[in-house]
């Protein structure tokens, strides 16, 4: 095999680990694995693989991505968050065996409107203060009637807006809302993603909906992934390819904006944001080499990015370097570029290859 220049490795075992907290945060709820955007990033079809003895069902955003799952042989139940919004969709729903999220009115229509035999197994999702999707409580119980003459299986859902943060008193007015909404109809009930799953027990209902937390990252603002009891899944890595002396007073890549303020050591590395290096990872982001933070300086290029090393000990061409992963946590580079743990494992690109440990 030859060595690439920037690859993903993931931990089927750090994988299960997180799916078996999110039972142990949760021990009387149901868990669905949320695996849309190829699984964050990670590749929806090997995390299917890994977690199918782990987790009682999938989600995915859209249709295709459900299909796709079904097509490699992905036999558990799968939730498409978005539902359907046409009616030739419909079809496919029913032909694959898929659960469909329905969060306005029109949607309902379109199940009136069309003549099928066998009827969908929905989630009614009810919006209690995220004001993206969902149905407003007010037209609750009106519409639930009319989805009960044309649906089968109808549970409810809703989606937290803000339980990345403990001290937000949104969390559970969403909470309250949706049991009063529900009042006492009959079905089972879904509210928590991976922050409620960690920090909210009282939303721990029939389906907990886990996404980013089984790839080891933390959900939680201010508190890290290790102490939630968190392993993370990608290891990002790329190699040293150059190494150079550079003299105070010399600049560093693109835009000459970083300046050497003393006779400098660097080390190039084989990854840059043409595979999914947040291009702003401000200067000083860690990059562990040998198991040292040698830091970044200057602007992250397509290919290429380059870190200071002169403080390192022994550095040489060929060595490895982590970008994320264990020991350098995703949540503290995305801390470094202004962004957050689930954009940079999207942002993972389709030249970086991957292989399971
Ligand atoms: C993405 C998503 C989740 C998972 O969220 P995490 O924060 O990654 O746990 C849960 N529910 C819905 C509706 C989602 O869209």
């Amino acid at each position: 095999m030859i060595p690439v220049a920037a690859s993903v490795e993931l931990s089927s075992t750090a994988l299960q680990h997180n799916a078996r907290k999110a039972r142990e945060y949760a021990p009387k709820s149901k868990l669905i694995a949320v695996i849309k955007a190829n699984a964050y990033g990670h590749g929806a079809l090997v995390v299917a693989q890994i977690l199918a003895a782990e987790v009682d069902a999938f989600a995915v955003a859209r249709l295709d991505e459900a299909v796709a799952l079904r097509d490699a042989g992905i036999k558990q139940k799968i939730l498409v968050l978005q539902g359907f919004s046409q009616a030739e969709e419909l079809n496919v729903f029913l032909q694959q065996k898929l659960d469909a999220v329905v969060h306005s009115d029109y949607q309902i229509e379109l199940l009136e409107n069309q003549p099928v035999s066998a009827k969908l197994s929905v989630w009614l999702k009810i919006d209690t203060g995220m004001n993206r999707l969902g149905v407003q409580p007010a037209q609750f119980k009106s519409l639930l009637a009319r989805l009960r003459a044309v649906a089968h299986d109808i549970k409810f859902m809703t989606h937290f807006a803000n339980a990345d943060n403990r001290n937000d008193a949104k969390t559970k007015q969403q909470e309250a809302c949706f049991l009063a909404t529900i009042g006492s109809e009959s079905g089972a009930r879904s509210i928590a993603n991976s922050a409620a799953i960690v920090a909210w027990p009282s939303a721990h209902l029939d389906w907990n909906r886990a996404g980013l937390m089984l790839y080891g990252a933390s959900p939680m603002i201010n508190e890290s992934a290790q102490a939630l009891g968190l392993k993370p899944v990608m290891q990002f890595c790329a190699r040293v390819i150059a190494l150079k002396e550079i003299k105070k007073g010399v600049a560093v890549g693109y835009g000459s904006t970083w300046v050497a303020p003393k006779d400098t050591q660097i080390a190039v590395i084989s990854a840059g944001y043409g595979d999914g290096y947040p291009r702003h990872a401000k200067s000083s982001t860690p990059v562990l080499i040998n198991q040292q933070r040698a830091l970044l300086i200057g602007r992250v290029s397509m290919d290429m990015l380059t870190v200071d090393v002169t403080g390192c000990s022994s550095v040489k061409i060929g060595d490895q370097a982590i970008l994320w992963g264990e020991g350098l946590p995703i949540d503290e580079i995305a801390d470094c570029a202004d962004t957050i743990a689930y954009t940079l494992m999207c942002g993972i690109t389709a030249r970086v290859k991957t292989s399971i440990i």
